[in-house]
C-alpha cells in the first residue's frame, strides 16, 4: 500500500495493513451483534478503510456511518491476536472526517455545538450545573479533594452525584465541586473526533452565525486550571468515562506544555476498595440479593480496573455475587459509549437490553455498575425489555445500605 493514495484520509496506512483479517474480533463485537454486516466490526471496518484508501473512493455517507457505528468498547482489541490498536485507529479516522467536514455522523455534532455554547453536552444552562447539591450534604472551598461530577450526573442522573457526595461526607470528606466552573471532560468529543472544529448555528431568520472554533484542548485546560487554582490535589470520579478521559486523555494535552497533571485521579470504586482493605468500611445493613456486576468498558478494558468494584461488592453482607458469562476483560459493552448512544440511540438500547438479559440468565435480581452512562443506558434497556431487575451503581447501594438518604 503506498503512503497514501487518497490524501484526504491522511493517516499512517501501516496501521491498517497490520490487520491479519482473521475476524477473531467479529464474534463479540458490539456493533456486529447489532448490525450483522461485514463492515460492522473492527476487521471489517479496517478492510473497508483500506479499500477506500487504495481505490481512492469518495467518502460517502455509508462510510461515515460505518466509522461511527462503533462504541469504542475495545472488546475487539482484547480478542485480537496481534493487539491491533483498533480504537486508536478509528478515533484517528473520525478526527480526519471531522477535519474534512464529513463527520461527525448524524446529530453527534450537537454534543460539540453544545460544549462550545454552554460547556456541557446536553445544552443545559451551565449555571444550574451544581443544582443537584441537596441540603444536608457538605462541600467546601479548601479541601484537597475534588469531585469531578461530569455532564451526565450533573444534569441527567443527579441521584448519582448526590450519592457520591453523601458517600464522601460519610468518610469525612467535604470535596470541592466546581459547579458552573466545571466544563465537560470532553470524553464524547474525543471519542467522536471533535477535537477542533468551527461551530455554526442557524438563527430563526435563516442566517448562519459563527460561534467560533471548538477546541477540546481549551476546555480541558480550563478544568485543570480551575482545579489547580483551588488547590485540589485528589480528584474522585463517579463516571467511568470522565475518569478514563481525565486519567488517559487529559495528560496528552497537558504534558507537552506543563508536565504531569497537578492532581491524582481516583475512581470511587478504588476509593471504596481502599476503605474495605483498611477495615474502615463497616457496612450497616445487609443486601440479601443475587447480584452481578457489569464492567464499564472505560473503567475495565480501557484502564484495567476490574478487582476494586468486586472487592467492594463482595464485602457487603448477605450478597450472593455471581458473574455473568461475559465479564471482566470479556464483558459485553452496555452500548452507550463512543458516541454510540447519541448517534444510534435505538441500537444502543438494544445492546443494553441484551446485557440485561445476560444478567437475568444468571439469576441476578440486581445489576450493579460503576458508570453514570452505563446506568443511564441500562435503565432504558430495562424499560425496553419490560423486565424486573434493579439497576444500581455502587454509590447508590452504599448510600441505601448506610441509611444516608
Ligand atoms: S470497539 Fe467494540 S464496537 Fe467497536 S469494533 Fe471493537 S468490539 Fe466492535
Ligand atoms: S482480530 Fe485483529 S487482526 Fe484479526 S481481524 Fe480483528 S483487528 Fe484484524
Amino acid at each position: 500500500m503506498s503512503r497514501f493514495l487518497r490524501p484526504e484520509i491522511d493517516f499512517d496506512p501501516d496501521k491498517i495493513v497490520l490487520c491479519a483479517n482473521c475476524s477473531t474480533c467479529r464474534w463479540t463485537c458490539t456493533s456486529y451483534e447489532e448490525f450483522q454486516t461485514e463492515a460492522m466490526f473492527a476487521g471489517g471496518r479496517l478492510r473497508l478503510l483500506r479499500s477506500y484508501v487504495e481505490k481512492n473512493l469518495p467518502i460517502d455517507d455509508d462510510f461515515v456511518r460505518t466509522v461511527y457505528a462503533c462504541s469504542t468498547c475495545e472488546q475487539c482489541v482484547e480478542r485480537c491476536p496481534i493487539k491491533l490498536p483498533y480504537v486508536e485507529i478509528i478515533e484517528d479516522v473520525r478526527k480526519k472526517l471531522v477535519e474534512l467536514g464529513k463527520g461527525p455522523y448524524g446529530r453527534l455534532h450537537l454534543m460539540g455545538d453544545f460544549v462550545q455554547k454552554v460547556r456541557n453536552v446536553f445544552g443545559e444552562d451551565p449555571q444550574t450545573r451544581g443544582d443537584w447539591i441537596q441540603e444536608g450534604t457538605e462541600t467546601s472551598t479548601d479541601s484537597e479533594w475534588g469531585y469531578f461530577v461530569g455532564c451526565t450526573a450533573s444534569f441527567k442522573r443527579k441521584e448519582i452525584a448526590d450519592s457520591t457526595l453523601r458517600m464522601l461526607n460519610y468518610f469525612g470528606i467535604k470535596p470541592q465541586i466546581l459547579g458552573p466552573d466545571e466544563f465537560c471532560c470532553c470524553s464524547p468529543l474525543i471519542r467522536t473526533g471533535q477535537l477542533e472544529r468551527q461551530v455554526l448555528e442557524e438563527a430563526e431568520d435563516g442566517s448562519v452565525q459563527d460561534l467560533g472554533t471548538l477546541k477540546v484542548e481549551e476546555v480541558i485546560m480550563h478544568n485543570i486550571e480551575q482545579m489547580e487554582a483551588r488547590g485540589i490535589k485528589k480528584v474522585i470520579f463517579s463516571c467511568s468515562g470522565c475518569y478514563r478521559t481525565v486519567t488517559l486523555d487529559w495528560p496528552k494535552f497537558y504534558r507537552a506544555t506543563h508536565g504531569i497533571l497537578p492532581f491524582s485521579t481516583q475512581h470511587l470504586t478504588q476509593f471504596l476498595a481502599l476503605k474495605v482493605r483498611k477495615g474502615e468500611l463497616k457496612w450497616k445493613g445487609s443486601f440479601d440479593e443475587r447480584v452481578t456486576y457489569h464492567d464499564p468498558c472505560h473503567l475495565g478494558r480501557h484502564v484495567g480496573i476490574f478487582d476494586a468494584p468486586r472487592e467492594v461488592i463482595k464485602s457487603i453482607p448477605g450478597i450472593d455475587f455471581v458473574e455473568m458469562e461475559r465479564s471482566r476483560e470479556n464483558a459485553k459493552c452496555c452500548g452507550a459509549g463512543g458516541g454510540f448512544k447519541a448517534g444510534f440511540g435505538d441500537n444502543a438500547v438494544n445492546v443494553a437490553a441484551d446485557r440485561i438479559k445476560q444478567a437475568l440468565e444468571v439469576g441476578a435480581t440486581t445489576l450493579i455498575s460503576s458508570c453514570v452512562f452505563c446506568k443511564l443506558n441500562f435503565l432504558d434497556g430495562v424499560k425496553k425489555r419490560d423486565v424486573s431487575i434493579n439497576v444500581l451503581n455502587i454509590e447508590d447501594l452504599f448510600v441505601d445500605l448506610m441509611g444516608l438518604r
